[in-house]
């Protein structure tokens, strides 16, 4: 069940993964990208943290459309709206149900709408996708769900240029989507 609380804490333990991990993003991002996923990770969760930062006492409601804000205004590259479009679609869910499982499927949900990339695809989309059917989220999970993105050849996003010689490379999205399902599973109480 998320929080308000709760949430601002699985939103701090993304933040550190992805200050610890923003180079390896990048670099995930050179073969077969532009080298700015974590960059772009970065800027948008500090302005994730500043616009958590001026909430008083808010209600889960206001805390995940303030994330999906500082997502979309921050990130730049098409992660930015992407993962901004999922906080919004459960920021919209979250009145009827703050199941994660539930909350999950419909932030799933716009993230195929927004983009239009399907499983398979090799994007973020095959790590949410798992992560939101599974009933218990698993740290195995997580990792089976990055590693098959490595043999997927890209049919979305700049990866998709590509063509055949994107396969043989992590998706840089999938794994920055795995850092988010850590965080959310160290959580207490999500
Ligand atoms: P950009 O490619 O604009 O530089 P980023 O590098 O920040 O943006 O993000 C790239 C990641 O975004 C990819 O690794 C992939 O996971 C995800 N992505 C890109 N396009 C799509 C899409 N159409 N649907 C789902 N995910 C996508
Ligand atoms: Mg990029
Ligand atoms: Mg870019």
């Amino acid at each position: 069940m998320l929080t308000a609380e709760n949430t601002k804490k699985w939103m701090d333990s993304f933040y550190r993964k992805i200050e610890e991990n923003k180079d390896y993003l990048s670099e995930l991002d050179t073969p077969i990208g532009d080298g700015d996923h974590g960059n772009n990770m970065m800027r948008g969760m500090d302005g994730v943290k500043n616009s958590l930062a001026q909430l008083q006492d808010p209600d889960l409601k206001t805390v995940l459309k303030a994330i999906a804000m500082g997502l979309i205004s921050k990130v730049g590259g098409a992660s930015g709206p992407l993962y901004g479009t999922a906080f919004l679609e459960m920021a919209k869910k979250c009145s009827e149900t703050q199941k994660v499982n539930e909350l999950l499927s419909v932030a799933l949900a716009g993230i195929k709408k927004r983009g239009g990339a399907t499983e398979g695809d090799k994007t973020m989309v095959d790590v949410w996708s798992p992560v939101a059917q599974s009933n218990a989220i698993t740290p195995k999970i997580i990792d089976d769900a990055i590693a098959s993105t490595k043999d997927m050849q890209a049919r979305k996003g700049r990866a998709s240029y590509l063509g055949e010689r994107s396969i043989g490379h992590l998706d840089p999205g999938a794994v920055s989507s795995g850092y988010l399902f850590t965080a959310l599973l160290e959580t207490e109480g999500t």
